[in-house]
């Protein structure tokens, strides 16, 4: 039978065992096969669970080929657009587009050699919320340290989060340029890097929302790697120009905008602008997820 055609034609692509019988219960169910066609009911299921099989071994290109755009279900859309501020709370949001390639949760256990990341319950990429965070405290210590002229990250990030001296950093906490040099001139950074982040004693005042696909869809495509030194990074050979190269394929979101929330309870909503907009820059100028340091991961 031709592929795709049919509940035995969408059997065809998927990897023997368990997952197929399961699914074939599931597909007469739900009508399955319109995830191979593009009107998708839940992606991720395709690309985690139902992993397409083809010439006995796994074959996203099965349905990506070409790149593909997917439907989010209206019911899911809307739900994301009419978020309520629960009471006593102010809400800021933040828009984004993903043109070249978002990668996120590359690194997760899958059939594959690499992942992404798909809403556990929605099937839709997202950019989980502590990811944000984590990106945004990289900028809040890179303009720390822009404005001091020093550089020492471990220490910076001690220093403006409360936190001892690291005992690794090389040279000893009296002699710490950070550190003695910082306490009147980065007085504003500090109070405003704990209140965004927190400190062991107290929680961060701004809770970081997921960010998920807005404009009811989002884009698919696969991309390619080459690991040059295969062998090198196995930890059983030299670097050299007689390995064979290594290549990987995965999956990256292109073409998608997306919207995400600040939300507080106690900053007003300039302060939450003001740390939106940081957020933002740090979206545009570092990126977010993997493989940032050759382009992908930009938001803007
Ligand atoms: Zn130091």
């Amino acid at each position: 039978m031709s592929k795709g055609k049919g509940r035995d034609g969408v059997l065809d692509i998927l990897a023997p065992g368990p997952h197929r019988d399961y699914l074939r219960y599931y597909i007469d169910r739900h009508k399955y096969e319109r995830t191979i066609h593009g009107n998708t009911l839940n992606v991720a299921l395709l690309l985690d669970k139902f992993v397409p099989w083809r010439n006995g071994k796994f074959d996203y290109f099965a349905f990506l080929k070409g790149g593909k755009c997917f439907q989010i279900p209206e019911e899911i859309a809307g739900r994301m657009e009419d978020i309520p501020v629960p009471d006593g709370f102010r809400m800021v949001e933040w828009r984004g587009r993903v043109e070249g390639g978002l990668v996120i949760g590359m690194g997760a256990p899958h059939v594959h050699e690499t992942a992404l990341s798909f809403h556990r319950s929605w099937g839709i990429p997202y950019i989980p919320g502590t990811a944000l965070k984590g990106l945004l405290r990289t900028l809040y210590l890179d303009m720390a340290q822009d404005r001091l002229g020093i550089y020492r990250p471990s220490c910076m990030e001690a220093f403006l989060s409360g936190e001892d001296h690291p005992r690794d950093a090389g040279h000893r906490k009296e002699d710490c340029p950070v550190f003695s040099k910082s306490k009147d001139t980065l007085k504003d950074e500090v109070e405003e890097f704990r209140r965004i982040f927190g400190t062991k004693e107290k929680q961060g005042e701004i809770v970081f929302m997921d960010a998920y696909p807005v404009d009811g869809n989002f884009c698919l495509e696969m991309d390619v790697m080459s690991v040059h030194y295969p062998d090198y990074y196995r930890g059983e050979g030299l670097p050299a120009d007689w390995s064979s190269p290594n290549i990987i394929y995965f999956v990256k979101v292109v073409n998608t905008g997306f919207r995400g929330l600040l939300i507080s309870r106690t900053m007003d909503e300039g302060e939450l602008e003001r740390v939106r907009d940081n957020l933002k820059r740090a979206l545009e100028t570092y990126g977010i997820g993997a493989k940032t340091a050759v382009g992908y991961g930009v938001v803007r």
